[in-house]
This record gives structure tokens, sequence and C-alpha cells, in this order.
């Protein structure tokens, strides 16, 4: 007994180290770039991150950007000054970020791209994210599925929301919504009024609610006063939010005028309260706390020598070279399994919702 008290004590004191391989790093400093707290999910991010990195005995300095890109460029600088042993980002625009990873890379940090691909460097050694293309994809189905396209109903008015065209992610949710889409524009049961198709036309830069608000008030007003809008594809439940607001400024979602149905992502809270009052129609829920658990396995790996688990190393090529990706699944949630989904598992309460 006295004996056991004495070994407690002295670990307590730290004269006694754990040999685990988690402590054994425990002194190493993980930087986290972060592009914006304007939306929950990067909220959740960060601390999901710090929680199991700090589980795992690490050091943490996480930094928000608020979406200004020098500013996020000046905390990478930083953080590779105060010597930082890998760095996680989640880039605001992916390709502004090559004279600091190379830096960086001669510092022999570990550099690891966070759900947003870096791109046109060379320096930059794995990617943590989720099915984007797939994101895409089951946003289109849920459309296709509220509309019963399968079912042979139509022909349906649709517009095009697409993300920032200086987020890789965009082009890949935009692509694989398409591959769904697309049959049913070419065979006329889907009609984009306002032919506005391609991210080229219809990107929203900097993810930005209030852009694609005003962009979905134009729509409104110069393709729509004597038709009416059945579906809207929006690949980020902030945008949603912004578009569904609109919407309802003409009359949508009243009287004999029924919203539209309009998808999302991200699982935000808003959203979730949107779809429960009959206006947003579906989301994609990505889980954040496994998008944090494989980027801890990453720096675990890469700090120990372990080769780093990835599931895909053909996708994700940024311009430079294919990046070694680790590729977690996305969820659609809708009215039906909201609750299965973000409740059960743990990832909201309930009281957050109602
Ligand atoms: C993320 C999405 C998010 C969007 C806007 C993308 O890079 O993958 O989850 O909705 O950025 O923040």
């Amino acid at each position: 007994m006295k004996l056991l008290k004495s070994i407690l004590g002295a670990i307590a004191a730290g004269s006694i180290a754990f040999s685990g391989p988690a402590l054994a790093q425990g002194k190493s400093t993980v930087g986290i770039a972060m592009p914006t707290k304007a939306s929950a999910r990067w909220i959740d991010d960060g601390n999901n991150i710090v929680k199991v990195l700090k589980e795992r005995g690490y050091n943490t300095d996480l930094q928000y950007a608020e979406d200004d890109i020098p500013n996020q460029l000046s905390q990478i600088e930083n953080m590779v000054a105060k010597g930082v042993k890998v760095l996680v980002i989640a880039a605001i625009d992916g390709s502004t970020l090559s004279d600091v990873l190379k830096q960086a890379k001669a510092g022999g940090i570990t550099v690891i791209a966070y759900d947003r691909l870096i791109r046109d460097t060379p320096n930059v050694d794995y990617y943590a994210t989720f099915d984007n293309l797939q994101v895409g994809v089951l946003q289109a189905q849920s459309i296709v599925d509220a509309l019963k396209l399968k079912e042979g109903k139509g022909p349906f008015n649709i517009e095009l929301f697409g993300g920032s065209p200086d987020d890789n992610n965009a082009y890949f949710f935009y692509n694989g919504s398409m591959s769904v889409l697309q049959p049913y524009i070419d065979s006329g049961k889907l009609v984009v009024a306002s032919k506005q198709a391609g991210m080229d036309k219809v990107s929203t830069l900097r993810w930005d609610g209030a852009t694609a608000q005003a962009r979905m008030d134009n729509l409104l007003s110069a393709f729509y006063t004597n038709k009416r809008v059945d579906a809207v594809l929006s690949p980020y439940d902030g945008l949603s939010i912004g578009i569904l607001s609109s919407l309802r400024g003409v009359g949508y979602g009243s009287g004999n005028m029924p919203m539209p149905i309009v998808s999302g992502q991200d699982a935000e809270i808003p959203s979730i309260k949107s779809m429960l009052r009959g206006e947003q129609y579906s989301t994609i829920f990505k889980d954040t706390r496994d998008l944090a658990r494989v980027t801890a396995d990453m720096v675990d790996a890469a700090l120990s020598g372990k080769t780093v688990a990835v599931n895909d190393t053909t996708t994700y090529n940024n311009g430079v070279k294919v990046v070694p990706s680790y590729l977690l699944k996305p969820v659609v949630v809708d009215k039906t399994n909201w609750e299965k989904v973000l409740i059960d598992s743990g990832y909201y309460k309930k009281a957050q919702i109602n």
C-alpha cells in the first residue's frame, strides 16, 4: 500500500513518466488552423479535435481566421515559428498556402489537410475528410426522392447553388450532385429556368448565406414571376437558410405555395429546426467526432514513424500530387431519421433542437 501510494505520488509529481506511445509524444504541439467560427460545424471540429488530441497527450494550438485569408496565413506562420510538430489545416482558400507550407516542410512538420484539400503544393502529407463526391450525390438523391422523379413525376423547376470556388470540396459536391441531376435535366423532367448551371455560374464565394439569399432574390424576380420553383440544390446549411428566407419573402411556405425541396449540409441546428418546421427538406450529417479521431490517428502514426492509415490513394489530386486520404461516410438526414442519427448518437441533445 505504502509502495503504491509513493508510486502514485511520484506519478502525480511528474517524476515518473508513462512509457505508452501517446504520453511519450505528449510534449508535441499540434497546430490547428480552422476557417471560421461563423458556422457551428467548424466550432465542433475545433473542439472535437482538441479534445481527442489532449486525451492522447498532445498540446494543441487552435486558431480561427474568420474567413480572412491573410489572417489564416499569419496564424499558420506563427505555428511554424513556434515549432509545432504537425499542422492540421482546414484552409479558407486551398491554394494560398504554398509558401508557408514550404517553410513547414523545411522544418520537418507533418501537414494534414483537414476536410478541405490544400492545393498546388507538394508539401501536404495527408488528407482527412468525408467522401465529398458522395455528399453531392446524397444531396441530389434526396431531391430526386422528394420529387418522386424515379416514379416518373415532373417536370419540375430547379435552381442550382454551388459552394465557394476557392474550396476544392465545392467542385466535388457540385459534380456529385450533377451526376444524379443531369440525366433528369437532359430528359426535361428537371428544368433550370434560369439556365444557370456550372460552378462558374452558381458558386457562392466564402459559402456566404447573404450572397446566396441575394442570388435567390434575383432568380425569383427574373425567372419565377409566373411559375414556381420546386427545388433548390443547396450545398450547405448556411446557404439553405439564406435561400429559404428569400423564398419566404415572396410567399413560399404559406397559403397554397409550399416550400420547394431545399437540400443542405452539416446538420447545423438552425437547419434541423427549419426541417422540423417543414422548410428545409434535408441536410448531410458529417460526424466531426469521427473526423477528429481519424485526424488524431494520423497525427499519432506520423509522429511515431508508423504507417498512416488511409483508404483512398487515387481521388484527391491537388494539382501537384495525389494526396493520400482517409474518406469518411456522409449520411443524409431528413425529418424521418434526424433523431436516430443526431440524438441517439449523442451528437446533439434533444433540448438543443426543441
Ligand atoms: C465543408 C462543408 C461545409 C462548407 C462550408 C466545406 O469545405 O466540407 O462541410 O458546409 O465547407 O463551411
